[in-house]
């Protein structure tokens, strides 16, 4: 039987086993380019533990999902988008749009964003 993490595609780019252009690894958190950039900067942070969606978290996953967080915020300085600023969207079920269920930040930059969104 195929686990969850065999079956999804954020799994299988934390693994190695699929290729993404990682911006940053660790052994809780990685980050990397989105395939479909919606911003000049666009970088997807997510935990290594396979969690479905924000409303998938249980509380022990808050410590999780607050470092990723916390290291969202931290590439967002790396990569000097701190100045001008940027924009941290959790899309939460299918009519917000999230197609990938494994919990993630999409990290947007480089221009202005309208509001609200879309
Ligand atoms: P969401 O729609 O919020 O679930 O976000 C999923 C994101 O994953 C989308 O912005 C996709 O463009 C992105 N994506 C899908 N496949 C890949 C991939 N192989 N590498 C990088 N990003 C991807
Ligand atoms: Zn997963």
């Amino acid at each position: 039987m195929q686990t969850s993490s065999e079956r999804c595609l954020f799994c299988r780019i934390a693994s190695g086993a699929i290729n993404a252009r990682k911006v940053y690894e660790d052994d809780a958190t990685i980050a990397f380019e989105d395939i479909n950039p919606q911003a000049p900067t666009h970088v997807v942070v997510i935990p290594r533990k396979h969690i479905a969606s924000l409303d998938d978290m249980s509380e022990s996953d808050s410590v999780i999902v607050g470092a990723t967080l916390a290291r969202a915020a931290a590439i967002a300085r790396d990569l000097h988008l701190n100045s001008d600023g940027y924009r941290l969207v959790v899309n939460c079920g299918e009519a917000a749009g999230q197609t990938v269920f494994h919990i993630h930040f999409h990290l947007l930059g480089g221009r202005v964003f309208g509001w609200p969104p879309g």
